[in-house]
């Protein structure tokens, strides 16, 4: 199976793991579909104590209407009331909200296509009708499936997710730039602020759009040989050009 190769040849790397496991938190784990999960589950031994909802008190995910244990993940209806359940007490991670595996590359027309089933069938709108409760719930959910497309949908905020779940951000300290590149990007913001004509800019702005796909080319590897350091570096890089695009987006020549 693809997945179980890479997870035995570490495409996964350890703290990644480590941070979804945290997210996969119940023991019933039989009628999961996905092979990502399903290995998952086979290293999970930490029990999950919920603490956003106040039904949820106990170890097994539960319904919170009717006390069903449910075991689907997402679980967006329970399969015995029916009633819409919390994303918060199942403590999604982004990749598993939309059943796609936790990795760089992502097929972005599925990841479409998933977040449009899944916020119609959650939307506000169709709660209406239903209890205050079930409201908050559908607002609740609604709202994480749109901050969890965007972010997925964006190479930059995409990376960073990854980054984050294996515990890690580009804020720390511990990141080492090459003094060529701190180099460059005096070199960069130079030639943003010396820019005057609209040819001139449209190129400038070609020239940061291939960096950026360069980047992410790049970055694509450095996840792929679950190299973290590196995927640091690369994502620190892309922010810079990514802010740069916004500069030179703002800027008005004549
Ligand atoms: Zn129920």
């Amino acid at each position: 199976m693809f997945v179980m190769r890479h997870w035995r040849t570490g495409l996964f790397g350890d703290s990644l793991l480590r941070a979804v496991c945290r997210s996969v938190h119940h023991s019933r784990a039989r009628q999961f579909s996905e092979p990502l999960y399903q290995q998952i589950v086979n290293v999970r031994n930490n029990k999950y104590k919920f603490k956003c909802h106040p039904y949820a008190t106990y170890d097994a995910f539960k319904c919170w209407n009717c006390q069903t244990v449910l075991d689907i993940r997402p679980c967006l209806f329970c399969k015995n009331c029916s009633i819409i359940q919390s994303s918060e007490d199942q403590n999604l991670n982004y990749f598993e909200l939309f059943n796609i595996h936790v990795q760089y590359d992502i097929d972005t027309v599925q990841l479409t296509s998933n977040f449009r089933k899944l916020q119609n069938l959650m939307h506000p709108d169709r709660f209406s009708n239903k209890t205050e409760e079930e409201q908050l719930l559908s607002e609740s959910f609604s709202s994480l499936l749109n901050k969890s497309y965007t972010t997925l949908l964006n190479p930059l905020l995409r990376g960073l997710y990854m980054l984050k779940l294996g515990g890690l951000s580009i804020e720390e300290d511990s990141i080492t730039m090459d003094s060529t590149f701190l180099y460059e990007i005096m070199d960069w913001n130079e030639k943003v602020e010396e820019v005057d004509t609209k040819e001139s800019l449209e190129r400038l702005k070609k020239d940061v759009d291939d960096m950026l796909v360069v980047l992410y080319k790049e970055l694509s590897k450095a996840f792929s040989e679950n190299n973290q350091n590196q995927a640091k570096v690369l994502l620190s890089k892309a922010k810079f050009f990514t802010t740069l695009l916004e500069k030179i987006k703002d800027k008005d020549v004549l």
